[in-house]
């Protein structure tokens, strides 16, 4: 695919949906955080039944230390992976704590040295919270890449750095949502709803079972 086809699907986008945002809910940096990891293999659904009840009893750094270990794993326990998550969160927050004065740091470098943290973490909060230009990679998006051919990759960090690449910048801060919620409601991993699909026209995939 070339760039005048890019930013023809990323202009397609920008009419659909303006400002797309994530479907987790929080309402501070900390937050957000806390969702994002918990959203590891899990729906963000999932993660915002968990969340609210736990934001309401703990939301920053020091009262989910003193919430502690066994209650904090009860209140999340709904959602997988939740004995490596209850580890990874207390674990940072005394970090949070202790080094950050209860803050969010704001390199990749740093977020990517905090328990439960990775790549994909990483790069949400940087764009997210401090508006800079990094491209997180999930599923969904290399999902969505692969098959349209707007780029692609056998990982998320090679699909990571070509969109880094191709992307116009004035597009890098939405194109991880745009491309999210792409691939959770339209281009699903087993059913894709192309006949539906805005940009369709463009697509490798579609091109392919039309022949
Ligand atoms: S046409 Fe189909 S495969 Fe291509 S992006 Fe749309 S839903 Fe996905």
């Amino acid at each position: 695919m070339n760039n005048v086809i890019r930013r023809l699907i990323l202009q397609e986008f920008e009419i659909y949906c303006e400002k797309p945002a994530t479907e987790l809910r929080y309402s501070s940096d900390f937050e957000l955080l806390i969702s994002v990891i918990l959203s590891a293999q899990v729906t963000d659904k999932q993660v915002n039944i968990v969340t609210k009840k736990l934001f309401k009893i703990a939301s920053t750094p020091m009262q989910i230390l003193n919430l502690g270990y066994f209650k904090l794993k009860l209140l999340i326990k709904s959602l997988g992976l939740y004995n490596k998550k209850t580890l990874y969160i207390i674990n940072l927050c005394k970090i949070l704590q202790n080094k950050y004065k209860g803050k969010i740091p704001r390199t990749q470098k740093t977020l990517l040295s905090l328990p439960g943290v990775g790549k994909k973490t990483a790069n949400i909060i940087l764009n997210t919270i401090f508006y800079k230009n990094y491209i997180a990679v999930d599923r969904h998006v290399f999902r969505v890449c692969n098959r349209t051919g707007f780029v692609t990759g056998c990982s998320t960090d090679v699909i990571e750095k070509k969109l880094m690449h191709h992307v116009p910048i004035k597009y890098i801060l939405r194109i991880h949502n745009w491309f999210v919620l792409h691939g959770r409601y339209i281009c699903k991993a087993r059913k894709p709803k192309c006949h539906v699909c805005i940009i369709n026209k463009w697509c490798k995939y579609f091109k392919n079972i039309k022949c």
